[in-house]
């Protein structure tokens, strides 16, 4: 891997505009086939939004600084390139602070769930009924599931394969109808439906009553990795990820050129060709048969000579901080900071709050109160604080919901508020605020990043700041979808047919899964 040298050959089997962890991916499955591929990456490193950094000056804790957990890529996948990579489990699901009558408690889901978790359901909604609910609700979702996972890492199938194998109601409560109406009907709880329903809001701007059914696709992608749904934690950070993919890559022969922006793809028949500008150094152009897009489609579009057009431009919907802390904090609710911070803490993710920050988005005010939720990686992987760090010693990763791009795109103050609240919804729970146990950094500034959507695209050139490149789809094909080639039947085509998307705008490229990179190299190597 190298910053800007020449290419090595005028013409390659595959060039692959983008090195994020999906184009690392084909660039190893396309190299151990035996063809000649090329990478070429904007950024002085590889990875895209799955990496890990050092976040703060003087601190050598190596944060994932953008994605952190990983659910959806498949063991298939890992064993087939050979990955070096340990994932490993987080000892709770998550955890759910809550006040009620001025009492403060919290939703405990072990994993596995145990009489722990039944307690806290009983404890907070007062009988067994929410309980029994939130069992049948997910034994119904990993019907659902079961049925899709062994189908990610073939060629897609059709909607009506499919429904054929899950249960008429199943179907219609997760594909067809909106979420929110399911949820309303099946639980009674505003705290618990909330918790069912934030995996439909990751990075996803949408009521959930929406009639799109964004959100039931991003609650679908929530659930069905490996068939279990379990988000689990990459030891090293999510730098171990791409390294090892590097490494699978260049081990089997791919050629990875770094801080090479590539600023246009011409295609015809047969073939396409690559230009890129390197570092300071000479414009620079290749051909290929084929030309695998690691940009989002949006991206993509504009290298292929069309004008960015803004009316189609995603929006991403997120505010990210990271923070390193001297302590975890005390909760007013009593419990064990380092269960509760183990899994997936929930801020202000009550089913009545979601909604309402939705409309508060949607009418172009930062949401009055937050929702979001935090996590602490080092609890279940302390090797990412480095050899250095004091005693106690944690992070936290913030993963903010319903805060559009377009809240802060032309108000300076915006992303300063939204911090401040998210801040808030921890404080509410904290018995000592959280900026108390915030670390200091080398030059004595607190250990805190926070990112909203422009300034992703800014550091991935993800548009919008769309963590998806763009709202995700259904991971099957449409009953009257043509599947007449490769491309179709994997879901990577574009309209030109030597140029096929291997990221995550890809039709099952969502997330750190590697399927828009996997789907795309099976693709190439069925056109052969
Ligand atoms: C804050 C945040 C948190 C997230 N959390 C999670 C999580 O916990 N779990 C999860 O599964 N997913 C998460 N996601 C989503 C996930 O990270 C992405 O969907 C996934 O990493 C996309 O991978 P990719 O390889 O398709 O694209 P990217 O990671 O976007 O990589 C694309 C690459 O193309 C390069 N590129 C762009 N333009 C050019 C050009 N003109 N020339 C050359 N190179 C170019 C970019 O620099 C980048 O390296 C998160 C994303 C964000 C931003």
């Amino acid at each position: 891997m190298s910053n800007a040298h020449p290419p090595r050959q005028q013409r390659y089997d595959v060039v692959i505009v983008g090195g994020g962890h999906n184009g690392l991916v084909s660039a190893a499955y396309l190299a151990r086939a035996g063809l000649s591929v090329l990478v070429l990456e904007r950024l002085d490193h590889v990875g895209g939004a799955a990496v890990s950094a050092q976040a703060f000056p003087g601190r050598s804790t190596r944060l994932s600084r953008y994605s952190y957990l990983v659910s959806l890529m498949p063991t298939r996948l890992v064993d087939e390139l050979g990955l070096d990579l340990a994932l490993t489990s987080r000892s709770t699901a998550s955890y759910t602070p809550w006040v009620r009558d001025g009492r403060h408690g919290g939703l405990l889901v072990e994993r596995p769930e145990g009489p722990a978790t039944r307690e806290s359901f009983r404890a907070l909604t007062g009988g067994e009924e929410e309980y029994a609910a939130w069992q049948r609700f997910y034994a119904d979702v990993e019907g659902l599931a079961a049925a899709v996972a062994p189908t990610l890492m073939e060629p897609l199938p059709t909607e009506r394969s499919l429904r054929e194998q899950v249960e008429a109601n199943v179907w219609r409560d997760l594909v067809e109808r909106p979420l929110g109406e399911t949820i309303e009907a099946r639980f009674a709880d505003d705290t618990v439906r909330g918790v069912v329903a934030t995996d439909a809001l990751i990075g996803t701007f949408a009521s959930l009553r929406a009639d799109s059914l964004e959100q039931n696709r991003c609650f679908l992608y929530h659930l069905i990795g490996n068939g279990t749904g379990e988000w689990r934690v990459p030891v090293g950070g999510m730098g171990a990820v791409t390294d090892a993919l590097a490494r699978a890559a260049v081990e089997a022969g791919a050629e990875i050129i770094t801080s090479a922006g590539v600023h246009a793809i011409r295609g015809g028949d047969g073939g396409a060709e690559v230009t890129w500008d390197g570092d300071g150094g000479p414009r620079r152009t290749v051909a290929a048969r084929h030309v695998l897009a690691n940009v989002a489609p949006w991206v993509l579009r504009i290298l292929l000579g069309e004008e960015p057009d803004a009316a189609t431009k995603p929006v991403g919907s997120q505010l990210k901080l990271n923070l390193l802390l001297d302590r975890l904090p005390r909760l007013r609710s009593g419990a064990d900071p380092a269960v509760a911070f183990a899994g997936t803490l929930h801020l202000s993710e009550d089913y009545s709050r979601l909604e309402a920050a939705y409309a508060d988005a949607a009418a172009g005010r930062v949401p009055e109160v937050l929702p979001g939720e935090v996590y602490c990686h080092s609890l279940s992987d302390p090797s990412i604080l480095g050899d250095d760090a004091p005693a106690g010693t944690q992070t936290l990763t913030y993963f903010g919901l319903h805060t559009p791009g377009t809240l802060f795109t032309d108000d300076p103050g915006a992303k300063e508020t939204a911090v401040a609240r998210a801040l808030a919804s921890l404080d509410e729970h904290l018995a000592e605020p959280i900026e108390s146990c915030i670390a200091r950094d080398g030059n004595g500034d607190l250990c805190l990043e926070a990112k909203v959507p422009h300034e992703i695209e800014a550091d991935l050139a993800m548009p919008g700041g769309h963590i998806f490149h763009g709202p995700l789809d259904w991971p099957w094909a449409p009953s009257r979808a043509r599947l007449e080639t490769p491309a179709q039947r994997w879901g990577v085509q574009t309209e030109l047919e030597p140029v096929l998307l291997c990221g995550s705008g890809a039709r099952r490229g969502g997330a750190v899964s590697g399927l828009g990179g996997h789907d795309a190299a099976q693709a190439v190597l069925e056109t052969r």
